[in-house]
């Protein structure tokens, strides 16, 4: 399998030469303008130290403030962070908001680490990092395995170290000390949107349609949620990194979220089937949401796959050679490019109330993303008919056009090409 960097660099070298984009443009354009590596001293509750290691990279700042989550994973490294610090780039270009992009991470396995070791790392991280950071220079947020809680410290941090309020410098954190109403369903609530609108043009009732979600994180737990809620789309199949559980009348949040808060997992809930992960991606179901890490949908896989829509809720699931297998087999893939832009769309929402020392109700929220991802996918979507392209496609031209032009119009690039 692919890896993440592997499989932004593909997509970015077949949607580049699609443009016919100069060499020089894709100098400047494929690879980060900043990173670093930090090694973070952390006091274990033993009284040992144990050095952490943490990377931020900044893509591209031609569009605004780069903009950009924070992973903390046992297999993160320098290359997972780059390809997903690009793909925020094409991200916030694709739903049209002023922001670069950018990614963090750390290198560690938080479900070994208590609260207050938790808290030491988060503040550690930021003490290292954070001389890069600003609401006007990179701003990060939550992402895979990271909270609301642990931004509220990283802020805290920052704050102490430039001795002011500065709330901006990171998204995605509690509400009372500066979070935006609606962030943390937000990621949830822009693919649903995007869901809605693919349904009405792939003519999918939603009504009673058959779901199966791959991972249950903030974005396939509240995935789940809305679907059930807003859409009563029937979930039948849930997984986790301990395996995956079916029922073909549907499985209840109100009962699934609970039981996984309580054990852990989502194995185990009463009245369903175990199944593998891979067995759930092969599952006859209406719409298939990847909400877990990349690479899942696979050339392997991809001709298993009897959705007619896959929505991307994670980052980089789908594979290029499984894109090409998928599209020719008629499945809709709306891109992680647009369908998980939900969550930086409102941590840029955050950052307008933080600058303005505004707050906005949760039903203000709502409508404004409805609007920006409803404007975006249609978009996209008409980007697909004009240039008979995947939506995969299609996300990556609209995105390069915006990205190149902000580079041109400062200089970055000469005007002479493309
Ligand atoms: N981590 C999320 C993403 O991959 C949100 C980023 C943000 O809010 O800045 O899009």
């Amino acid at each position: 399998v692919p890896s993440a960097y592997e499989i932004a660099q593909c997509q970015f070298k077949i949607a580049s030469e699609r443009l016919d984009l100069s060499e020089e443009a894709c100098e400047v354009l494929s690879e980060p303008m900043f990173e670093c590596t930090v090694r973070v001293p952390v006091r274990m509750d033993d009284g040992n130290t144990k050095v952490f290691t943490g990377f931020r990279v900044q893509h591209n700042s031609a569009r605004g403030p780069c903009k950009g989550g924070l992973r903390f994973h046992p297999e993160d490294d320098l290359e997972t962070t780059r390809a997903l610090a690009a793909w925020m780039t094409w991200k916030t270009a694709v739903v049209g908001i002023p922001l670069g992009g950018g990614k963090g991470g750390m290198r560690v396995n938080t479900k070994e680490l208590s609260d207050a070791e938790k808290e030491r790392l988060c503040r550690g991280y930021m003490r290292a990092v954070g001389r890069v950071l600003g609401p006007e220079i990179d701003v990060p947020a939550p992402d895979v395995y990271t909270t609301a809680q642990m931004m509220g410290w990283m802020v805290d941090e920052y704050e102490a170290q430039i001795g002011r309020r500065e709330p901006g410098v990171i998204t995605g954190k509690p509400v009372g000390i500066g979070g935006s109403k609606g962030r943390s369903i937000a990621t949830a609530l822009g693919a649903v949107f995007a869901i809605r609108e693919a349904a009405k043009d792939i003519g999918v009732d939603l009504k009673g349609a058959k779901v199966a979600i791959q991972g249950y994180g903030n974005g396939g737990s509240n995935a789940h949620c809305l679907l059930q809620s807003m859409m009563d789309c029937k979930v039948v199949a849930l997984s986790d990194s301990s395996g995956a559980i079916y029922n073909g009348d549907g499985i209840d949040y109100d009962k699934a979220y609970p039981h996984k808060q309580e054990t852990g997992k989502l194995d185990g809930l009463e009245g369903t089937d175990t199944m593998s992960n891979e067995e759930l991606l092969e599952l006859d179901v209406d719409i298939l949401i990847p909400a877990a890490l990349s690479g899942v949908l696979t050339e392997e896989n991809a001709n298993k796959v009897k959705a007619n829509l896959v929505a991307e809720i994670a980052n980089g699931p789908t594979t290029p050679e499984a894109d090409d297998i998928l599209h020719e087999n008629g499945v809709y893939v709306i891109p992680d490019l647009l369908c998980n832009a939900g969550g930086v769309t409102v941590s840029y929402f955050e950052m307008i109330q933080n600058a303005c020392h505004d707050r906005w109700s949760e039903d203000q929220v709502r409508e404004r993303l409805d609007t920006v991802m409803t404007e975006a996918y249609r978009e996209l979507h008409s980007r697909v008919q004009k240039d008979k392209v995947n939506p995969r496609m299609a996300a990556f031209l609209i995105a390069l056009e915006r990205v190149f032009a902000a580079c041109r119009e400062r200089g970055w690039i000469s005007s002479g090409d493309a």
